[in-house]
C-alpha cells in the first residue's frame, strides 16, 4: 500500500512541476513515506532526517516533507523532534503535499496537515509509476479488522472501497498504455464491497469475485494479482473465480500469522488453523498448480512452545511456496504490546530460526519439484544481483516464482514474456538454463525499452512538459526513497503492501 502510495506522491509532484533527482544527486525535495507497521519505523526515520539536518542547514531552500503513517501517528510532534522539517502530512490526504510545499515555501513556516479521514482515494491522483509493465490498483483503503498486533485500522481508519467501475477504468486505461500485469491492493482485499464509498451502491459480497471476473474480460490483459486476503472472509466463489478466468494468476498469499488457535484468538484473527487449510486444500483442488505463500510472526505475546510446534504443523501440512516470516516487536500504540507474556528475544530468534530452516526446506522441495516444467515468464527488471555475473536474465512466472534465466541470443527487454524450461531450483528461486521456448516481444517491452511508464511519466529528463503532464514549474528536483513493483515481497506485519 504505501509502495503505491509513493507512486502517487511521486506523481503528483511531477504533475506539479517537480522533476525526480537523479540517482546520487543531491534532491531539493525530500520526501519520506513512512510506515508504522514496519520495526523500528521511529528510529529509522528520525536517523535519517538526522542526516539531512547538516545539508538543510546549509541549504535552506532545501525541503523535507514526512507523511504516511507515522506522521499519522506522530503529528506535529515531528516537528518537535525534528524542528528542520518542512512538511507533516498523513494517510488520508496524500493529496494536498504539493500545496503544503508550495506553502511552507512561501510562508517560511513548516505546515502539518493530517486529515482523520479519508479525503478522496489516492486513485484519484496521477501516479509515477515506476513499472511499464506490471501495476498496482488499489481497490480499497482501511481496514476493519483490528487484529492486536497492528497499527493499520488506527491510522489508516475504516475500510472505504472504490466502484468497481472506477477500478474497471482504471484497469483498462494502465492496459491502454502497455501494462500486462495489475495487482488489486487493499488491506483486506477480500472484503472488498462491505463499503463503498459511492452510497449508491450496495453492499455486495460477492463484488470481489465479480471484480476478478470482470478483468478477465479485458483485453490485453494477462496477468491479474491481489493482495492480501483475510482467511476469515475468503469464500468459494473467489476461488472459482480465480479458476475459471484464464488471467488471473495461479497464486495467492494469504497471511496465517500463526498456526495456534490460541494465538490467532488473542491476535484477534477469527479464523482456526483448519479452516485455513481448508481453503488452500480448495484453492489446490481448483488450480493444482497454484502457489501459495503466507506471512508468519513468531514469538507473539504469549506464544507458548506448544503454540510454536502448532504453528510449524501447519507449516508442514500447507506446503508454503514461500513465507514472509516476521519476529514478533512491541509495536506502541497496538493492544498487543500491551499484553502480559513478552517473550525474551533469545526465545523469539531461536524459534524464528527453526522456522525458517523448516520452510526454505519446504520451499526446496517445493522449487524442485518444478525442474522439467514449461513456464512463462514476465521478464522483469532488477530482480537479482546474480544476473550480471551469470548473463542471465530474471522473470515472474504466472503463479509468481522468480525465475533466473538464460536470454541466449535474443534481445528480451523487461516487460517480454518468454517461456523456457526450469532446470534448477534453490529456496528462493529457479533457473533455466536451456534454449528459449519462445519469446514474445510486447508493448510493455516497448514502453520500458523507450523509458514510458503508465501515465505518461517519463524517465529523469523526460520532456514530460512537451506531453502535458507536469506543470512546467521551476526546474526543482526530487528526491524520493526507492520505490519498487509489485512483487511478492513485503515487510510489514500487517496486510499492508
Ligand atoms: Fe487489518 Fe491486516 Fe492489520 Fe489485521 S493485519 S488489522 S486484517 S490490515
Amino acid at each position: 500500500m504505501n509502495v503505491h502510495d509513493s507512486e502517487r506522491l511521486a506523481g503528483l509532484l511531477e504533475a506539479a512541476g517537480y522533476r525526480r533527482a537523479a540517482d546520487g544527486a543531491d534532491a531539493d525535495v525530500v520526501v519520506f513515506n513512512t510506515c508504522a507497521v514496519r520495526e523500528n519505523a521511529d528510529n529509522k526515520l528520525y536517523g535519517n532526517i538526522s542526516h539531512l539536518a547538516p545539508r538543510k542547514r546549509s541549504n535552506p531552500d532545501m525541503q523535507i516533507a514526512v507523511g504516511g503513517c507515522l506522521a499519522q501517528k506522530d503529528k506535529d510532534s515531528v516537528l518537535k523532534k525534528a524542528p528542520w522539517v518542512d512538511v507533516v502530512f498523513g494517510t488520508h490526504n496524500i493529496g494536498s503535499l504539493p500545496a503544503l510545499l508550495e506553502r511552507a515555501r512561501h510562508n517560511q513556516v513548516a505546515q502539518v496537515e493530517i486529515a482523520e479521514a479519508l479525503q478522496e482515494f489516492p486513485s484519484s491522483l496521477p501516479a509515477a509509476r515506476e513499472s511499464a509493465y506490471a501495476a498496482w490498483v488499489s481497490i480499497s483503503v482501511g481496514c476493519n479488522n483490528s487484529c492486536t498486533f497492528c497499527i493499520v485500522p488506527a491510522l489508516r481508519g475504516k475500510e472505504v472501497d472504490r466502484s468497481p467501475d472506477d477500478i474497471l477504468a482504471e484497469v483498462r486505461s494502465l492496459v491502454a498504455d502497455g501494462v500486462l500485469e495489475i495487482t488489486l491492493l487493499g488491506q483486506n482485499v477480500n472484503a472488498y464491497g462491505v463499503s463503498f464509498a459511492d452510497p449508491q451502491l450496495p453492499r455486495n459480497r460477492a463484488a470481489f469475485a465479480e471484480l476478478l471476473t470482470e478483468c478477465g474480460r479485458i483485453d490485453g490483459l494477462e496477468r491479474v494479482r491481489f493482495t492480501s486476503p483475510h482467511p476469515a472472509e475468503f469464500t468459494d466463489d473467489v476461488i472459482e473465480a480465480m479458476a475459471t478466468t484464464p488471467n488471473v494468476c495461479p497464486t495467492l498469499h494469504m497471511p496465517l500469522q500463526s498456526g495456534s488457535d490460541r494465538v490467532l484468538r488473542a491476535m484477534r484473527r477469527s479464523y482456526r488453523a483448519e479452516r485455513y487449510l481448508g481453503i488452500i486444500d480448495r484453492v489446490r483442488t481448483a488450480m493444482p498448480h497454484a502457489a501459495i505463500t503466507t506471512d508468519l510472526i513468531v514469538g507473539f505475546p504469549g506464544e507458548t512452545e506448544e503454540d510454536f510446534a502448532a504453528t510449524l504443523d501447519v507449516v508442514r501440512r500447507a506446503r508454503f511456496a514461500n513465507a514472509f516470516t516476521f519476529q514478533y516487536s512491541i509495536r506502541p500504540g497496538t493492544p498487543a504490546a500491551d499484553l502480559d507474556g513478552q517473550l525474551p528475544k533469545a526465545v523469539v530468534q531461536e524459534r524464528y530460526e527453526r522456522l525458517i530452516e523448516l520452510q526454505d526446506q519446504i520451499a526446496w522441495e517445493e522449487n524442485l519439484n518444478q525442474v522439467g516444467r514449461t513456464v512463462e515468464l514476465l521478464v522483469a527488471t532488477g530482480e537479482g544481483r546474480k544476473d550480471e555475473r551469470t548473463a542471465r536474465m530474471s522473470g515472474r512466472a504466472r503463479d509468481g516464482r522468480l525465475v533466473h534465466f538464460a536470454p541466449g541470443a535474443q534481445q528480451v527487454r523487461a516487460g517480454d514474456i518468454v517461456t523456457t524450461t526450469i532446470t534448477g531450483a534453490a529456496p528462493h528461486h529457479l533457473i533455466a538454463d536451456g534454449d528459449l521456448l519462445s519469446y514474445r516481444r510486447t508493448r510493455a517491452g516497448n514502453a520500458h525499452a523507450s523509458g514510458h511508464r503508465p501515465g505518461g511519466v517519463g524517465p529523469p529528463g523526460d520532456d514530460a512538459d512537451a506531453r502535458g503532464v507536469r506543470g512546467g514549474a521551476g526546474p526543482l528536483s526530487l528526491g524520493m526513497p526507492a520505490i519498487g513493483r509489485p512483487a511478492a515481497a513485503a515487510e510489514a506485519q500487517g496486510c499492508a503492501r
